[in-house]
């Protein structure tokens, strides 16, 4: 399919918020009388799927710490829930046990759920968490865990079937969505506005650009003429680079996915431990005595999950998934870590260790320098969706961005502003050894 000389809304780049963009504002669009699907335009350098939002564990979940986050987050479960088919999602839940030091979050996380209605259930103290989690998982052995949060909403998707059936929504819609093209540059009017889209199939005279580009944003930043750098959120009179990368660090254990199974004998909750017993393996050798954090779920033909991500710098990743191979992201030292602590929670893990998967797995994450999205208009008639690698689960930041576009406010993004880095307005961090909890 050849590019059209103009297109009134160009989005660049087929993950999760191109393409719920695409769909949302289609709608919007037709209904609002201000246009038609055939108004959008979605362009991919390579395939529907093929960046983050197709190697994500999937996890869907509102156990966030900032307030902003868990009402986008709430918002975004109302769009999985809207269509669980299409989005290929599974609602079975999500469980967070945690050491002493996340005690106090959780708490407070579980309170504004009970503000703001969203379900959950929380425990505390050590023994009543080991009860409460042998009551899903008979097995269940891990012990100082001092609070567990169960979201009974929440759970996982399959990613890359979840992305398939937004392109699906999109298409019906009448958007269309072109792979192959490149974005190589822009070109601006005096006004700032971006007035073209330089690919390497072509140019595109263009209304409107939304740039939603994943782990690639710090090449798109470079392209719109944007500043490196911002105050550094924890001492703003230095500046520090907007964008550094991370290696998410994920794998499978190739074993029957029924092994992984709850007392009722359905598919389990996503289950995600902070911990900081020492972890040993199968043989007995020390295999981390630092704090650790994990999370895993039943994937249709493995236990899959991971760990804490690796920081790359801010110089890695140029083209984040093209130089790809086979332990890119994870090697054996994530296996030793990851399968020793599924045996540490659960005695059905213990001995799998040989089952680790030899397929490529994990992937790159672009992060800003307080670790929370940045979704605004970045230029006069250029929005910019760049989630800091939280978004896979934010479906329903596309649905707000197609408000944006067609003439609404969105109080849910407005804490997302670029501009909270210049005004000090950055979100609180959390005690949790992730980046984005
Ligand atoms: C291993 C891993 C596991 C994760 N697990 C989870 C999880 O369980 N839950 C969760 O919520 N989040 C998770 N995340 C984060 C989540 O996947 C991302 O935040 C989200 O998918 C980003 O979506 P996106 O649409 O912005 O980008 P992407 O899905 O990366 O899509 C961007 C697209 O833009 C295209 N593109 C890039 N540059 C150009 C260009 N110049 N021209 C044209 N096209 C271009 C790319 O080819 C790509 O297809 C995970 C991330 C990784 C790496």
């Amino acid at each position: 399919m050849g590019l059209p000389q103009r297109v009134e809304y160009l989005i660049i780049g087929a993950g999760v918020h191109g393409l719920s963009t695409a769909y949302h504002l289609s709608k919007y669009l037709k209904a609002k009388g201000q246009g038609s699907g055939a108004d959008v335009l979605v362009i991919e350098k390579s395939s529907i799927a093929a960046g983050a939002s197709g190697v994500a564990c999937g996890n869907v979940r509102c156990n966030y710490y900032q307030e902003p986050m868990t009402r986008l987050m709430m918002h975004c479960m109302d769009v999985w829930e809207s269509d669980p088919d299409t989005y290929a999602y599974n609602s079975v839940g999500y469980l967070t046990a945690s050491f002493e030091p996340m005690r106090a979050g959780l708490e407070t996380i579980y309170e504004r759920h009970q503000q703001l209605g969203y379900p959950s259930t929380l425990v505390t103290g050590k023994a009543e968490v080991k009860k409460y989690m042998q009551g899903v998982f008979h097995d269940w052995q891990a012990e100082e865990l001092t609070a567990v949060l169960h979201e009974h909403r929440g759970g996982h998707a399959w990613s890359r079937q979840a992305i398939h059936g937004l392109a699906i929504k999109a298409e019906r819609e009448d958007a269309r969505i072109i792979t192959g093209p490149a974005v190589t540059g822009f070109r601006f009017n005096s006004a700032g506005e971006v007035t073209t889209v330089e690919t390497d199939y072509g140019a595109i005279e263009v209304g409107h650009v939304i740039v939603a580009v994943g782990p690639w944003i710090k090449n798109l930043w470079q392209m719109l003429e944007l500043p490196p750098a911002v105050p550094n959120p924890r001492n703003p009179s230095e500046q520090v680079d907007l964008w550094r990368f991370l290696a998410l660090q994920e794998g499978e254990i190739d074993v029957d996915p029924l092994l992984h199974i709850t007392n009722d004998g359905q598919r389990p909750p996503l289950v995600h431990v902070d911990s900081d017993v020492p972890l040993y393996s199968e043989d007995g050798r020390l295999v981390w005595d630092q704090p650790w954090g994990i999370y895993f779920k039943r994937d249709k033909h493995a236990v899959q999950g991971g760990a804490v991500p690796i920081d790359l710098g801010t110089e890695a990743a140029i083209d984040p998934y093209g130089s790809r191979s086979p332990h890119y992201c994870v090697d054996d030292n994530f296996y030793d870590l990851w399968v020793a602590s599924l045996a540490h929670c659960m005695k059905r893990f213990e001995g799998q260790r040989r089952f680790a998967s030899t397929k490529p797995s994990g992937g790159v994450g672009a992060f800003s320098a307080d670790n929370f999205p940045v979704f605004d208009f970045m230029q006069p008639n250029v929005y910019v969706i760049a989630d800091s690698n939280h978004g896979f689960k934010m479906i329903g930041v596309g649905e707000q961005v197609a408000r944006v576009l067609t003439g609404e406010t969105s109080e849910l993004l407005a804490p997302f502003a670029y501009g909270r880095f210049a005004q000090q307005k950055t979100l609180p961090k959390s005690n949790a050894p992730f980046p984005w909890m």
